[in-house]
């Protein structure tokens, strides 16, 4: 499936050269290897996509009906559990991410198809009387063409969240990964092929973001655009998506706080925030990388994170036992090691991690840092890295005052034995998500998405449907005579 091999794009219903023929030589982050060849999109092929996509609204994929999308979903989901290992392995090997990590991602992308396969059932409209000469009922119809443009971070989940609303609404979808991390999706457009999609509801174009990305969203062809990146991306895309008045979700980044009480149960807390900030080596757009303290147990906490950090098994991602991977490129790890040294610059201490180590691959050690005021740009940046800025609080209010002291509000989670303060604390936290006495985040059926410059919409629920749903109104004149209303 993988080594050597040269990957098309997917492009109606096929795996294609590109229009120029470019290729991309994709290594595998961890070792520096060699792993494929992959196209490498650019315009004519967005042109070639988008049009695809349109001809599978209008013929085939256009009228199949719902039961029959929501078999296909589930027909998808079969075919992703069937290969399940080895799009693990072809995920680890493309993103450096470690195994244990990715076969639950590719169960998690076939979880949100299944879901969606099921909530095809509350799509909809709803009839209204007027009285007796008026007949109101309303359709829900699919938005069109999306362009749907992921991160590197999560490929095959990225992937998974955003076909199976759309798929499921009965839109068609041209699908961007990053072009270093497109191989899983590649996988997944094949499988949905063979599932049964037709021709065209499914187009995947590996291609660089500033340039064929900012095409395809511009493209007069696309209907909808669904983003998942960072916020400076975010907001370029919402500048050129507003130029077609483009329907727009977009996800974005996030710098959010894990809040520890001196009330908590620490033996337990303490690891489970070592686990999230530190699972898929921080590069996560939820990760929980202010670790906010409350200052009688700051000292013990940090030291029990420190020590936790010391524990997790980092190295081969392909070794079922790794709980730390490569992160994505040498050029990614770079930048995250320059923010530490950043923050060391403004005043934080290094209490673990914090050196690139000598060897192959793009490895970075799970990194505490103490001593952060949360004005610090390691407080206040997205670093995507496996680095920790741990900052005392004094009490409830303070808790609030800095945790919502960010631009960013995407998750929250909030550690204390007193139940009424974890609801409190979930009403004045200003984040999409809050979780109280938990580190878990995202499932499908619990709403997903950002405040603030963490974006707009919400994945994995229901009412992510009516994204790419529109609602047509149809009148109807129930009257017994034919209306006059000029009374010519
Ligand atoms: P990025 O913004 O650099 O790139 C994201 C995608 O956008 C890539 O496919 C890229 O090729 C494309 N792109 C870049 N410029 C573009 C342009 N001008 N027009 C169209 N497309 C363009 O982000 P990244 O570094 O790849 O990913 C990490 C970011 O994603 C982090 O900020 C992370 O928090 C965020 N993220 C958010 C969520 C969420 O659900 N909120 C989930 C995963 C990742």
């Amino acid at each position: 499936m993988t080594a050597g091999r040269v990957h098309g794009l997917f492009v109606g219903g096929e795996l294609v050269e590109a229009a120029s023929g470019e290729l991309r030589e994709l290594s595998e982050p961890a070792t520096g290897a060699p792993l494929a060849r992959c196209a490498l999109a650019g315009e004519a092929d967005v042109d070639r996509a988008v049009a695809a996509a349109r001809g599978a609204l209008d013929g085939r994929w256009g009228k199949t009906p719902p039961p029959e999308r929501s078999r296909l979903l589930h027909a998808l989901a079969d075919a992703i559990e069937a290969e399940r290992d080895a799009l693990a392995e072809l995920e680890t090997r493309n993103t450096g991410k470690p195994i244990s990590s990715t076969g639950g991602e590719v169960a998690g992308a076939a979880e949100v198809l299944r879901y969606y396969a099921s909530g095809i059932a509350s799509i909809q409209g709803r009839a209204t009387p007027f009285g007796s000469s008026l007949l109101h009922y309303s359709l829900k119809e699919p938005v069109g063409v999306c362009a749907q443009i992921v991160p590197w971070n999560y490929p095959i989940l990225m992937a998974g969240w955003r076909l199976a609303p759309a798929l499921a609404a009965g839109c068609a979808v041209v699908l961007k990964p990053d072009p270093q991390t497109p191989l899983t999706a590649l996988r997944v457009a094949e499988l949905a092929a063979a599932a049964g999609f037709p021709a065209g509801a499914v187009n995947v174009l590996p291609a660089d973001g500033p340039t064929t990305g900012a095409y395809l969203v511009s493209h007069p062809g696309v209907d909808k655009v669904a983003f998942t990146g960072s916020t400076r991306t975010g907001a370029e895309v919402m500048r050129l998506a507003a130029a077609g008045i483009k329907r727009l979700t977009l996800e974005l980044g996030g710098k959010s706080p894990n809040v520890v009480f001196a009330d908590a149960p620490l033996p337990e807390v303490i690891p489970a925030s070592a686990w999230a900030v530190y699972a898929s080596a921080g590069q996560s757009c939820e990760c929980r990388s202010r670790l906010l303290v409350e200052r009688s147990v700051y000292d013990e906490v940090v030291a029990g994170v420190a020590a936790a950090a010391g524990r997790i098994r980092a190295g081969d991602p392909l070794d079922p036992e790794t709980q730390l991977g490569s992160l994505s490129s040498r050029a990614h790890r770079d930048r995250v090691h320059g923010f530490v040294a950043a923050g060391v610059e403004e005043g934080a201490e290094v209490v673990c991690g914090g050196g690139i180590p000598d060897g192959p691959g793009a490895f970075y050690p799970a990194t505490v840092l103490a001593s952060v005021d949360n004005a610090m740009t390691v407080a206040q940046e997205e670093i995507f890295g496996p680095v920790v800025s741990a900052i005392p609080f004094e009490d409830e209010d303070d808790a609030v005052r800095i945790a919502n002291d960010v631009r960013y509000g995407l998750f929250a989670t909030v550690w204390t034995g007193d139940p009424g303060r974890g609801h409190r604390l979930a009403q004045r936290i200003r984040a999409g998500q809050v979780g109280v006495n938990t580190p878990f985040t995202a499932r499908p059926g619990i709403p997903f998405g950002g405040y603030k410059q963490s974006g707009f919409g919400r994945e994995l629920a229901l009412e992510t449907l009516e994204a790419y749903l529109e609602t047509k109104s149809v009148l109807v004149g129930i009257g017994a005579r034919t209306p006059n209303p000029f009374g010519l």
